[in-house]
C-alpha cells in the first residue's frame, strides 16, 4: 500500500514508524465513535490508521483546507487508512448547515470518500455531546476539574502573564461534589452565560499559558444548528477535538502549527480519560504540520466572509476567492488542486508558497487535457477587400479546420468558416510599427491562422482617429495545408474569428485580489490591499462551437490561456467565460 513513488515527510516517517512498531495494531474499532468498552466489543480496526479532516462548518472551504484534505485523505489511502470527515460543530453562534452541505459538497468535488466498506465516516462533534459530559464529570469527581466563578476579568487577570505565574481561583479547590452540583446547574440552564465555567485544574504556574487551568466548557444559551435548544453549556474546541479524535480511533491527528502549545493539554486530557476508562487505547496523537500561506490571497474565513459582508467581491464563489467554490468557478480542477498539494508538501516550518505554484499545477493539469479554441478578446474588424472577386460571392463561407489539441491527432478536429471579415486582436494591427513587429501593418503580410495568407492594405479610422476596421487582400492558394501554403513566408500567424459566424461572449478577466504579496501579514489591513482593477469585463467573440460549450467547461483560448464556460451564468444565448490563468506566469512581474 505504501507508494514509493511519493516524496517523504516527517509525517510519512512517523506513520511508518508506527506501522512498524505495530503500534496501533491490536486495536478494535466498534463501527462508529464510542467510548472505551464499546470499541473493546467491537471488531479488530480494519483501518490501519486513521485521520481526519475536521472543519469547523463556519464557512466555505478555501485553498488551505485543501492542502489539509489532501494530506489527511492522501495519507490515509497510502498506508491502507481510513480518512473521517468530521464536523467541529461545537461553538453554535457561528455555524450553519448552509457551510456543512457546502463542505461536504467541496470534499467530494476534491475526489476524497469518506465511506469505505459500506461504512460512512462522516462524523458530527455534537453528536458526542453527551460523552463530551461524562468526560467532564468524570474529571471533575477524579479532582481534575472545578466550576470557577470568578468574573472573567478576575479570570484574565489571574491567568499570569509569559513572565509571571498565575494566581489560583478562589474556587480551585472546592469539594469535587460542589462542582459537579454546580456543573449540573449550568446544564440545567440555572445559571447565567458568563457567571461561571468549568476549568481543568492542571498547573497555574505552567510555562505554557494553555496549561493554567483551561476553560473546558462554558454557558451559552444559543441554538445549535444540529442539537437545537438541548444544550445550553457547550465544550470549548481545545476539550471537544482530542475526545472526538479518541471516540473515532484516530491514530494521527494532524493539526496546522498554531496548536503547537495545545499539544501538552491534548495529551494531559486523554491519558486522564484512558485512565478513567473512558476512551480507548491505544490513543491518538497529535501532530502539527505548517499551514498554507499564500501570496497575494488571504487564507482565514473570518477575512474571507468580511470580503464577502462588504461587498467587496460577488459572494463566496466569486472566481477571485480563494474559497473552493471560487476556484473551482474560475475554472480549477480538482486534479491541478491535488498536484499542487502534492508539490507544496508538508513541512515543520511556516513559508510562503508563490501563487504561481498554483497556476502552473493548473497548467500542468489542462495542458494535456483542454481543448483548443480560437476567441479574440479586444475585437476589430478586419476586411478582406478581394474576397468577392477570389471566391465569387461577398458572402461565401470558406471552411477551416484546426486540431482540437495539437499534440493529440486522436481527438480529432474542430471547423469553423472564415468569412470576407473577421475580428481580430486590436494589438494585432500597427499603423507605425516598432522594430521586430510581425503582425499586420500597412503593405506587410500575415497568415490568418488556419486560414489564408492576407496582405494589409490599410485602415478605415472614426472622427477621434481610431481605427475602425483594418484593410486586407487575401493571398489565393496560400490555404493552410494545402500545397502552396508554404509559397508565401511569412513571420506572422494571426488568430481570427469570423465576424458572420463567431459568437459574441462575455469574457471575465481576473487579477490578483490583492495587490500586497502578503496581504495580512503582520495585522495588515488587508482591506487596504485590495486591488480596485481585479475584474475586468470584456465582449469578445469565440468560435461557433463554444455557444454549445457545457457550463463549467474548460478550453485553452489558443494564445491567450486557459478559460472556463461560468458555471452559473454561461448559457447559449449569452456565454460567458471566465479566464482561469493566463498561458505564461505574470505573476513574478
Ligand atoms: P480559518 O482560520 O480559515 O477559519 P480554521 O483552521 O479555523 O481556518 P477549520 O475549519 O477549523 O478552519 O479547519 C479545518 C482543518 O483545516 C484544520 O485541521 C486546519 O488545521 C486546516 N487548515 C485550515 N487552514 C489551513 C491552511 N491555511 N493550511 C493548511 N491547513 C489548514
Ligand atoms: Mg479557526
Amino acid at each position: 500500500m505504501q507508494s514509493a513513488e511519493k516524496p517523504s515527510n516527517f509525517l510519512r516517517q512517523i506513520i511508518e514508524r508506527d506501522l512498524a512498531q505495530g503500534t496501533y495494531a491490536h486495536r478494535r474499532f466498534a463501527g462508529r465513535p464510542a467510548d472505551a468498552a464499546t470499541h473493546a466489543a467491537g471488531q479488530p480496526d480494519p483501518a490501519r490508521i486513521r485521520t481526519r479532516f475536521p472543519p469547523e462548518p463556519n464557512g466555505y472551504l478555501h485553498i488551505g483546507h485543501a492542502k489539509s484534505i489532501c494530506l489527511n485523505f492522501g495519507l490515509a489511502q497510502d498506508y491502507g487508512g481510513i480518512c473521517h470527515l468530521r464536523f467541529d460543530d461545537t461553538n453554535p453562534e457561528k455555524e450553519d448547515q448552509e457551510y456543512v452541505d457546502a463542505i461536504i459538497d467541496m470534499v467530494r468535488w476534491l475526489g476524497f470518500d469518506w465511506n469505505v466498506g459500506g461504512v460512512s465516516h462522516l462524523y458530527y462533534a455534537s453528536d458526542d455531546f453527551d460523552f463530551m459530559y461524562r468526560c467532564a464529570c468524570a474529571l471533575i469527581e477524579d479532582g481534575l476539574a472545578y466550576v470557577d466563578e470568578q468574573s472573567a476579568e478576575d479570570m484574565r487577570r489571574n491567568r499570569g502573564t509569559l513572565t509571571e505565574p498565575g494566581v489560583d481561583s478562589p474556587w480551585r479547590n472546592r469539594p469535587a461534589a460542589e462542582s459537579l452540583r454546580r456543573f449540573e446547574e449550568m446544564r440545567a440552564g440555572q445559571h447565567a452565560e458568563g457567571s461561571m465555567v468549568l476549568r481543568a485544574k492542571i498547573d497555574m504556574a505552567s510555562p505554557n499559558i494553555n496549561l493554567r487551568d483551561p476553560t473546558i466548557y462554558r454557558i451559552r444559551f444559543a441554538r445549535h444548528h444540529r442539537t437545537g435548544d438541548a444544550w445550553c453549556i457547550y465544550p470549548m474546541y481545545t476539550f471537544a477535538h482530542p475526545i472526538e479524535d479518541a471516540m473515532e480511533c484516530i491514530s494521527h491527528s494532524i493539526c496546522t502549527l498554531e496548536f503547537e502549545d495545545q499539544r501538552p493539554f491534548y495529551d494531559w486530557l486523554l491519558d486522564h480519560l484512558v485512565r478513567l476508562g473512558l476512551v480507548a487505547s491505544p490513543r491518538p496523537h497529535q501532530y502539527e504540520f505548517a499551514r498554507l500561506n499564500l501570496t497575494y490571497v488571504v487564507t482565514s474565513k473570518r477575512k474571507l466572509a468580511q470580503l464577502v459582508q462588504d461587498g467587496h467581491v460577488q459572494g463566496w464563489d466569486d472566481p477571485r476567492m480563494p474559497t473552493l467554490v471560487g476556484l473551482r468557478r474560475r475554472g480549477y480542477t480538482p486534479e491541478s488542486l491535488r498536484l499542487f498539494a502534492e508539490r507544496i508538501g508538508v513541512s515543520k516550518a511556516d513559508s510562503w508558497i508563490d501563487y504561481s505554484v498554483l497556476e502552473q499545477a493548473l497548467r500542468d493539469d489542462l495542458e494535456a487535457r483542454a481543448p483548443r479554441a480560437m476567441a479574440v478578446l479586444d475585437p476589430l474588424l478586419l476586411e478582406m477587400t478581394n474576397w468577392a472577386e477570389v471566391f465569387g460571392a461577398a458572402d461565401h463561407a470558406e471552411p477551416c479546420s484546426a486540431p482540437v489539441h495539437p499534440a493529440q491527432p486522436e481527438r480529432g478536429r474542430r471547423s469553423f468558416d472564415l468569412t470576407a471579415q473577421v475580428w481580430i486582436e486590436r494589438e494585432d494591427f500597427m499603423e507605425t510599427p516598432p522594430k521586430g513587429y510581425h503582425r499586420l501593418t500597412p503593405g506587410g503580410l500575415v497568415r490568418l491562422k488556419y486560414g489564408y495568407v492576407v496582405r494589409c492594405t490599410g485602415c478605415e479610422k472614426d472622427a477621434q482617429g481610431r481605427v475602425v476596421k483594418v484593410l486586407a487582400e487575401l493571398l489565393p492558394d496560400t490555404r493552410s495545408g494545402t500545397p502552396g501554403a508554404d509559397a508565401v513566408k511569412v513571420k506572422g500567424v494571426i488568430t481570427w474569428v469570423s465576424a458572420q459566424r463567431g459568437v459574441a461572449a462575455q469574457v471575465r478577466l481576473f487579477d490578483r485580489l490583492f495587490t500586497q504579496a502578503q496581504p495580512d501579514a503582520g495585522g495588515r489591513d488587508f482591506v487596504a490591499a485590495l486591488n480596485p482593477h481585479s475584474l475586468q469585463v470584456v465582449q469578445g467573440y469565440v468560435e461557433p462551437s463554444l455557444a454549445t460549450a457545457d457550463a463549467g467547461s474548460t478550453f485553452q483560448f489558443e494564445r491567450h490561456g486557459y478559460f472556463v464556460a461560468d458555471r452559473i451564468d454561461h448559457t447559449a444565448q449569452s456565454p460567458v467565460f471566465n479566464r482561469t490563468a493566463t498561458l505564461k506566469d505574470s505573476w513574478g512581474k
